[in-house]
């Protein structure tokens, strides 16, 4: 683990209190591990992200920060600038059986991740298809109704998918991505 000295670490911190996704109820930050991450440039990141315990059944969460797509080692920047359905290259130092990878893999879990979104948005009495900004025609992707089209689009598709334990838990479709 001698990379782990080598990198800058950035701390995680989620500015606004989440309820425990499994309980609704107050998380407590126990402790934190290390996670590395691969920024646009190629470079290394490495983050230090939280672990809280539910304190209504003591299971053990980790904070989602919005720069990570769960079992994805690359910033969620550079996913969706691959994933976008813009025709210009991607400017992400990435090989490109991994920049296909990520497209197949947006592909295939954009059903789902609606539904998910759908979902959420439901339980917080919010429903999108009523009031739309950005429609699912201008957007550069089919999310466009629920999280608009600025920069960071795909973080905010899956932060709330993740903390609210909506996020498959299939490791061979995310491994090694
Ligand atoms: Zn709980």
């Amino acid at each position: 683990m001698s990379w782990l000295r080598s990198l800058p670490a950035f701390f995680v911190r989620c500015a606004e209190s989440v309820p425990s996704p499994c309980c609704g109820e107050v998380l407590s930050v126990i402790g934190s591990r290390k996670r590395k991450l691969i920024s646009e440039s190629g470079e290394d990141l490495l983050l230090v992200i939280r672990r809280l315990r539910c304190s209504q059944c003591r299971k053990i969460h980790h904070e989602l920060p919005d720069c990570v797509v769960p079992y994805k080692r690359y910033e969620s920047a550079c996913i969706e600038q691959v994933v976008s359905s813009l025709s210009s290259p991607p400017a992400v130092a990435a090989d490109d059986a991994t920049l296909r990878r990520w497209k197949i893999w947006f592909l295939n879990h954009t059903t789902y991740l609606l539904g998910a979104l759908r979902s959420i948005a439901i339980r917080f009495h919010q429903d999108p298809a009523e009031e739309s900004s950005v429609t699912s025609q201008t957007a550069h992707h089919p999310f466009g109704r629920y999280v608009g089209d600025a920069p960071g689009w795909l973080a905010r598709i899956v932060r709330p998918i993740a903390n609210s334990n909506l996020w498959l838990h299939t490791r061979s479709a995310f491994l090694s991505g």
